[in-house]
């Protein structure tokens, strides 16, 4: 039996690489055109604190307009531009637009409108990414505190040494550290106290069962409450119902993103979103109150 289903396997994964690896070849190409093309465009999906119902600032997420494809999600093709190293250019571009965007916001009159942009590991550990960083914001014209980084716990921890020294220089520019997907790594908050950090994001795998998985929930108030006695700013990733916002907010949660409040969008929509007030029930049902 497991000979069979051996010789089966293989013969299923020497076709399946064959195809893979066409398909990979035909990706990386058209990524590199794609971006020579300018195929890629920023969506923003915006940061809510509950304790003014306000916008306070965006996560830029990129998206890959293509031409007869559609829309496609950056899970689609992070991973291989992340491989090719094509992430550093793909991740330059990310940065200048990102900025550019937060330039036009503030000269409409967003004051303190805060962008956060996504880092890849590659990208961080090129020697020359604090000056291009600098050079960026300088040629914007935007306060550094104004752009927030987010790195995740395994891209930290892959290259712990170079990546505090990293950090460092730009917390010490006065840019806003964060650390994405929080919770799904190995790191623990007190080995984190040596990173220049701001904020975490509690991983929206947490966050989606936390009113129905008591594990869940005291995880997330764990990670709530140590991190505020870091002075640490928590926000909450993946929030799609008020019952979620509603016992997060219990345990302390001052920011969330999330379908709740707003899927992300084009950049054009932002503004009117800025305006908006996000009401929230606030009281968490009674069913779903943990009481540990
Ligand atoms: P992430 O940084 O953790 O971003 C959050 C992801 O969760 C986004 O997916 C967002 O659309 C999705 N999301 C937000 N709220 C909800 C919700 O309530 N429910 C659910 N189910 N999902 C929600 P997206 O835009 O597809 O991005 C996926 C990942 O791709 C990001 O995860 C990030 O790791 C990566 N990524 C996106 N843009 C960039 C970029 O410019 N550079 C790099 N290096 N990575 C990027
Ligand atoms: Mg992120
Ligand atoms: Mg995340
Ligand atoms: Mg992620």
């Amino acid at each position: 039996h497991a000979k069979d289903n051996g010789r089966n396997c293989s013969q299923f994964f020497t076709r399946g690489i064959d195809d893979t690896l066409q398909e990979r070849i035909g990706l990386e190409n058209a990524l590199h055109h794609a971006l020579k093309q300018q195929q890629f465009q920023l969506y923003y999906q915006p940061q809510v604190d509950v304790s003014s119902n306000k916008m306070i600032g965006a996560e830029a997420l990129i998206r890959w307009i293509h031409p007869e494809k559609g829309i496609i999600p950056p899970d689609a093709f992070i991973p291989l531009a992340e491989e090719t190293g094509l992430i550093v250019d793909i991740g330059r571009w990310v940065l200048e637009s990102a900025c550019q965007q937060l330039r036009a916001w503030t000269d409409q009159g967003m004051d303190g409108f805060v962008v956060s942009v996504n880092l890849s590991a590659l990208q961080v550990q090129q020697p020359d990414f604090v000056s291009d960083v600098c050079q960026i914001i300088k040629r914007c014209g935007i306060q550094p505190e104004r752009l927030d980084l987010e790195l995740t716990e395994s891209m930290i921890m892959r290259n712990a040494e170079e990546t505090i020294k990293t950090l460092k220089q730009l917390s010490e520019q006065g840019l806003q550290i964060s650390i994405d997907d929080f919770g799904t790594g190995y790191s623990s908050l007190s080995y984190l106290k040596r990173f220049p950090l701001d904020k975490l994001k509690i991983d929206r795998s947490f966050v989606n069962d936390i009113t129905n998985d008591p594990d869940d929930a005291m995880i997330c108030r764990t990670i709530i409450s140590m991190a505020h006695n870091l002075n640490l700013k928590v926000i909450a990733e993946g929030v799609e119902t008020n019952e979620q916002q509603a016992l997060m907010r219990s345990y302390g949660c001052e920011l969330y993103q999330g379908y709740l409040f707003s899927r992300p969008v084009p950049a054009s929509e932002i503004p009117a979103l800025r305006e908006r007030s996000f009401e929230v029930d606030t009281n968490p049902p009674a069913s779903t109150i943990l009481d540990y």
